[in-house]
């Protein structure tokens, strides 16, 4: 029998009223003559909730015990949709991450799967039932220790999940109709895109877009799974994030925006070799993922050197900083005003003007662009926090992605 992975996010799964529709829909899958293995994440907002009770006894809880405390939000919804299931005359099981054979490396927090047995998966579908599977979590096979996968990570465990079954495709079903050509939430008039190739969605995922988990688009890329983003309210189709069949590729897919970092300067660093690396390296250690990095030379001889980090690690971040910037007798600034908006396209490569006509837009805003990073197929402005939305609505309307993806000649 064709194996279907569905996986259902934190609204779809919110309430048991909501639990029941999921109940439905599986139900209906199975009897068109699948097998069902379903990935859940935590009702509603439990994760958020879990940590501000972790914060509430402690300012710095240790990293094993927090996964403990936070791989129990899938465990309640994945037996309350089995519940459901059972109470619905289909025969089903819920299995931890754990349980399921996903193993992951030793990273509370932010583990990376390994492999996936899925012993007791196949297994259960063999006996002819559905297979809850809670998501974002899994187990240590070394030290036997519960790990979680970072936030979003329901989506990961369902890609990796539906790869190792030999699935052909996996269906992310969420709050939103598919993947949008900027956030609906803050662009009323975005537009669904039906398909999207794995680069240009793992560039949204990776500048914000937090639709999909990055991790679980690198994952569908390199097993070339397709995955297929789309709403747990209604049938309709959503987005296809794929390798594109499409010739000509649009210049701009989508803007994505993204809140969620701080910058550090450090300045009046010694401007000889091996600096940067000291740095960047002691925040390797640390395991810091550090992004949009810029150096400026002074007269001096002396160098500024800007980064920014994810706020969840800003504290981490600053202690190595200033051991570091106390070496080299340099100072230390963060910034907690910055926001990213980027635009995304695969056919952007070949297009002149595309950067242009973003700064452009940008400054008949009156806003500063303070740093710029790219990749072949993005560019990143980081601006002041405050001014993304209307940057993120005013991009949107200059590449004319009110029309869809951008497929004409970029102005320039
Ligand atoms: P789930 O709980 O189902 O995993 P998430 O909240 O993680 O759902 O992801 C869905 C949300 O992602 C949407 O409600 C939307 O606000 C946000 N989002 C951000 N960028 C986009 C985009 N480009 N397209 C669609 N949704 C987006
Ligand atoms: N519950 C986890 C989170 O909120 C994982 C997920 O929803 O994918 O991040
Ligand atoms: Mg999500």
């Amino acid at each position: 029998m064709p194996v279907v992975v569905q996986k259902y996010g934190g609204t779809s799964v919110a309430d048991p009223e909501r639990i029941t529709r999921v109940a439905d829909r599986i139900r209906e899958t199975r009897e068109k003559g699948n097998d069902v293995v379903v990935v859940v994440s935590a009702m509603g907002h439990t994760t958020d909730e879990l940590l501000e009770l972790a914060a509430q006894v402690s300012d710095n809880p240790p990293r094993r015990e927090l996964d403990m405390l936070l791989s129990t939000g899938e465990r309640i919804s994945m037996a309350l949709l089995a519940m459901a299931l059972e109470a619905r005359g289909v025969p089903a099981v819920s299995y931890t991450g754990s349980q399921a054979g996903v193993l992951t490396n030793s990273m509370h927090g932010e583990a990376r799967i390994t492999k996936i047995t899925g012993e007791r998966v196949r297994q259960s579908l063999e006996e002819g039932k559905v297979v809850i599977v809670a998501g974002f979590q899994g187990v240590d096979p070394v030290t036997k220790e519960i790990t979680t996968l970072g936030r979003g990570g329901s989506d990961a465990t369902a890609v990796a999940l539906a790869a190792s079954l030999g699935a052909d495709h996996v269906e992310i079903y969420t709050d939103v109709d598919g993947v949008y050509t900027a956030d609906p939430r803050i662009v009323p008039v975005a537009q669904k895109l039906d398909e999207l190739g794995f680069d240009e969605m793992l560039e949204m995922a990776a500048s914000g877009a937090g639709v999909l988990m990055t991790r679980s688009v690198e994952i569908g890329r390199r097993y070339d799974l397709p995955i297929h983003v789309r709403s747990s309210f209604h049938d309709g189709e959503g987005t296809w994030v794929r390798d594109s069949e499409v010739m000509e590729q649009a210049i701009v897919s989508g803007i994505a925006h993204d809140r969620s970092e701080v910058r550090f300067t450090v300045s009046g660093v010694p401007n000889r070799p091996g600096i940067a690396a000291r740095l960047f390296g002691a925040l390797a250690d640390a395991r810091i993922v550090v992004d949009t990095i810029v150096q400026n030379i002074a007269h001096d001889g002396t160098a500024d050197i800007s980064f920014t980090v994810p706020k969840a690690a800003v504290a981490e971040a600053e202690r190595i900083t200033k051991e570091v910037g106390d070496e080299l007798g340099a100072t230390v600034e963060l910034d907690h005003g910055i926001g990213k908006v980027s635009i995304i396209g695969a056919g952007m490569k070949s297009q002149p003007g595309v950067a242009a006509l973003m700064f452009r837009t940008l400054a008949g805003l009156g806003i500063d662009i303070e740093m710029i990073s790219t990749s072949t197929i993005r560019i990143t402005c980081v601006i002041r926090a405050d001014r993304i939305d209307e940057a993120v609505a005013a991009l949107h309307e200059a590449f004319g992605l009110q029309d869809g993806p951008n497929r004409q000649e970029g102005e320039s």
